[in-house]
């Protein structure tokens, strides 16, 4: 038997890895050439692979690593070395891969075992139980449920500090002149030095920049990560969590997603460090609590809706939206300054924190009308953590509210909200209050334009009533002018004039 140990599954304490058992790991470059992915995060998987090739070696493990164009390609060098092989793998979180993974080898005339992924804090069979037959699902109720199942942040029955939710205590803006805590930076070593070089002339149509490369490659670089977030940066993570301030990438964020999802870091490990903070009184309340949502929460939920909305939720599109993106999400180069920060935050890092990336990229894309499928593939291949089950629930079902199987309304909101949640409005040539005419606000007419059009799907829909009584105060002429200035930020969006 051996454990076949895929790029996203790092993690030495996972259940296969516990045996004697010899280890393959096969690094398939052609992955990289079906977009034109951000080179940190062909570099951070490449990277991340070698340096656990090279852990698991001096731990005294036998490992064949085999370098190939595809996954065929490098099993086929495989099962001539060892032919009829049974090997083993957790079985991956993405759509059909496992299935996919097994006609590979079968093909070769080897087995293939799939196993529990146990890179997760929950398993298919906590959350099936939980939602029964329902094919739309709520995160609220999803992550009332975790937290009781699993004890963390639990008073015994009832929810550490009284309530299950602080949202309300996590949209403080900074004040002026606040400046996060420096984000801590990995300087690569030789190993990853050596992956950026051939990722350079491998991809030469990769978007995004190579460098600064600061992420973690190693489990030990993971969990250093891990300590400085929760030392450092944790107690403003909770009050800042929704703010945006122009200048600042990470604001306090914890940088974690792409060492989780790699495997370098276990969930668990990151919601037990933050519980203990807090029970140690090292960080309030809206802090720990904040984090342990987004982990054991939405991390574990958009994971089962995904596994269960699949294959439907990648093609949705229930707004039937059709625009292609706007220049300025491969260029940066936009008037809007919260577009241009955020969009230049990934091309930059392949990384932009959760507001950027909810409330102003997805947001944008949304009132623009971009077909959700091409917004996914965007996410998908601009950020240094996207996997298709993470990044595909995210953007299509949450930014582009392509479907309901997640939330009942859509994340679309006007310039007002990056107004309130920033300080980008007051740099930015665009007038954050006006909605028609010259240098009115992009999003506003843009968000009008996007409630009248689809009206007849989001009228019933239930919190929507506030907002369609603000529609319905406004006169034709009013709504012609929305609809001519949206159709001119469009064709600027088309034309890179925005
Ligand atoms: P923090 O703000 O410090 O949050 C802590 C951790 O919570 C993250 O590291 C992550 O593991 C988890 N988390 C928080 N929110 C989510 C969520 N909605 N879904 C899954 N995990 C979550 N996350 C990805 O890992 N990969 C993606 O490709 C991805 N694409 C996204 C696209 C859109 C449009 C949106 C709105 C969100 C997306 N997210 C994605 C979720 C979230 O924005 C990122 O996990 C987070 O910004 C990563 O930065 P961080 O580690 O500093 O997070």
């Amino acid at each position: 038997m051996t454990v076949w140990v895929l790029g996203d599954q790092l993690d030495p304490s996972a259940a296969p890895l516990q045996s004697d058992d010899r280890v393959l790991m096969i690094e398939a470059h052609g992955f990289g050439d079906r977009l034109p992915y951000h080179p940190q995060k062909l570099a951070l998987v490449f990277s991340a692979m070698r340096h656990f090739r090279d852990d698991l070696r001096e731990r005294g493990s036998e490992v064949t690593y085999v370098e190939a164009e595809t996954f065929g390609e490098g099993l086929d060098r495989y099962f001539d070395a060892a032919p009829g092989d049974d090997l083993v793998v957790m079985d991956p979180p993405s759509h059909g891969a496992g299935e996919r993974l097994r006609e590979l080898v079968a093909a070769r005339g080897g087995s293939l075992t799939l196993v529990e992924n146990d890179l997760f804090l929950t398993t298919p069979a906590d959350f099936d139980d939980w939602a029964g037959d329902a094919d739309t699902y709520r995160q609220e109720h999803w992550y009332r449920h975790a937290r009781r199942e699993t004890g963390v942040l639990m008073d015994g029955d009832d929810p550490a500090g009284g309530e299950w939710n602080y949202d309300d205590h996590n949209r403080e803006t900074p004040p002026e002149g606040w400046t996060p805590p420096e984000a801590p930076r990995f300087e690569p070593d030789e190993t990853t030095r050596e992956v950026i070089e051939f990722v350079r002339e491998r991809y030469p149509d990769a978007w995004g920049s190579p460098e600064p490369f600061v992420w973690p490659v190693t489990r030990e670089a993971a969990r250093q990560a891990l300590s400085h977030f929760v030392e450092v940066r944790l107690p403003e993570f909770g009050p800042y969590q929704d703010a945006m301030v122009d200048g600042e990438w990470a604001l306090c964020h914890s940088l974690l997603s792409a060492a989780i999802n790699l495997g370098l870091l276990h969930p668990r490990e990151a919601v037990e460090a933050v519980e203990e903070a807090y029970e140690a009184g090292d960080a309030p309340i809206n802090s720990a609590e904040g984090f342990v949502r987004q982990v054991l929460g939405w991390r574990e939920f958009v994971r089962h809706v995904y596994r269960r909305s699949m294959p439907e939720l990648a093609a949705a599109n229930q707004l039937d939206q059709t625009e292609s993106l706007p220049e300025a999400y491969w260029t940066a180069e936009t008037d809007m300054r919260c577009l241009s920060e955020a969009v230049g935050h990934v091309r930059d890092r392949g990384y932009a924190h959760h507001i950027e990336r909810l409330m102003v990229l997805s947001n944008f894309a949304l009132v623009y009308g971009v077909d959700p499928a091409e917004l996914d593939r965007w996410f998908h291949l601009g950020f240094v953590d996207a996997y298709h089950w993470v990044t595909t629930p995210n953007v299509v079902a949450m930014g582009s509210f392509a479907t309901d199987v997640l939330s009942s309304k859509p994340y679309a909101s006007s310039g007002n909200y990056v107004n309130e949640m920033s300080d980008y409005c007051s740099s930015c040539p665009y007038a954050v209050s006006k909605t028609t005419g010259e240098n009115a606000c992009p999003f506003n007419a843009l968000y009008w334009d996007f409630l009248k059009e689809n009206e007849e799907r989001l009228r019933g829909t239930g919190r929507m009533g506030l907002m369609y009584s603000h529609v319905d105060r406004k006169d034709d002429e009013e709504w012609d002018a929305i609809r001519a200035r949206a159709d001119e930020i469009r064709r600027m969006g088309r034309a890179g004039t925005l």
